[in-house]
């Protein structure tokens, strides 16, 4: 396995007033070069913040109180990557700053985040490359257009001179697409890149990063609540409820054969967004308040399948269903199997 990135018990606080919300509580995974993990849930899962917390871009009152980021990069000649430990570096020290510059990107929902209205497109992305690469003012300017290209604009000479608010939607998100790829990451983080765009435009943009992603061998961190862009991009899925992943999978399988009662319920909620919905609320009941976290089995609130004595008290562990797949639930934990075996399964 060609490991880029292994995330290992994260845990990221927020410490309001309010009391400690646990955006993400115990969350590990793997990620080899040039493959695509999704994470999926609902708002308040903890994707986002999961994902800024391996840049270091956790503001107050927020904190990674706990686990490892270990990054890979690419090894020296014949000899191995030695792994670098994100979580434990300062958010402003030079390592973190040259990993976000070079070495892993990130994208947004809104690329107005990434590109200021007083620049030109073209005149950020040169920026950016000079940044990371000396070269002259004239060599990144063809690398600007060049990108301009790759990403599917269209006249990118012209383009490249355009302000943000000349761009439409699309154009600008493919526009971010270019800024993020101009330093040549090895992990692409894209937050909901797609969500606000048309089903056509999203999908072209979704072409777009599988391609890019084969020419450069880029893996992509994949945020999203949408199962249909899932179904697109995803090699691996990472189902992620109240900070922690509940299952983990390689893509074919949790859709011929989810194992968790929120993966389940989450498929199910497919249809009404084949219906032309932009923002799902896939299932029954309520995301808990962050402050009342649920006892023993975070989901059991809302769970069909949830017997009481058990689910409300036992903390359910990541349990391997299969060799791709695990889910945390104590259906199929051996020592509760039994309690739940009376009922039928609800998929
Ligand atoms: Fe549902 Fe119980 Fe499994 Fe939790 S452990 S998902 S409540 S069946
Ligand atoms: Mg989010």
């Amino acid at each position: 396995r060609d490991m880029l990135l292994r995330v290992e018990d994260l845990k990221v606080h927020f410490f309001t007033d309010e009391g400690v919300v646990k955006a993400v509580d115990g969350l590990s995974y793997d990620l080899e070069r040039g493959k695509t993990l999704c994470l999926v849930g609902e708002s308040g899962s903890g994707k986002s913040v999961s994902a800024r917390a391996l840049l270091q871009l956790i503001g107050r009152p927020g904190k990674i109180v706990n686990g490892r980021i270990f990054y890979y990069p690419e090894p020296e000649e014949g000899g191995k990557s030695k792994p670098v430990d994100i979580a434990a570096l300062s958010p402003k020290s030079r390592e973190v700053r040259t990993i976000r510059g070079n070495e892993i990107s990130m994208i947004f929902q809104e690329p107005m985040r990434s590109f200021s209205p007083s620049y030109t497109v073209g005149n950020q992305i040169i920026e950016n490359i000079r940044l990371h690469d000396n070269v002259s003012k004239a060599e990144a300017r063809n690398r600007a257009i060049e990108l301009l290209r790759r990403v599917g604009i269209p006249k990118p000479e012209t383009r490249v001179d355009a302000y943000p608010f000349r761009l439409s939607g699309g154009m600008l998100q493919r526009c971010m697409i270019a800024m993020a790829l101009s330093c040549n990451p090895k992990l692409l983080i894209a937050d909901e890149p797609t969500t606000a765009l048309d089903v056509t435009t999203q999908a072209q943009i979704l072409d777009l990063m599988r391609e890019l992603q084969e020419i450069y061998n880029m893996a992509i961190l994949f945020i999203t609540h949408d199962l249909g862009v899932v179904a697109e991009i995803a090699d691996d899925v990472a189902v992620m409820y109240l900070g922690k992943i509940v299952e983990y999978s390689d893509v074919v399988t949790v859709f011929n054969q989810p194992k968790h009662p929120y993966t389940r319920a989450l498929l199910r909620s497919i249809p009404k967004v084949a219906a032309r919905r932009t923002r799902l609320d896939p299932i029954e009941g309520m995301v808990p308040s962050p402050f009342e976290r649920p006892t023993g089995c975070l989901f059991h609130p809302r769970c069909t399948r949830a017997v009481m004595g058990i689910c409300n008290e036992v903390v359910p562990p990541m349990i391997p269903v299969n060799d791709h797949q695990e889910a945390r639930c104590l259906i199929y934990h051996a020592d509760y199997a039994d309690a739940f075996s009376e009922k039928t399964p609800d998929n």
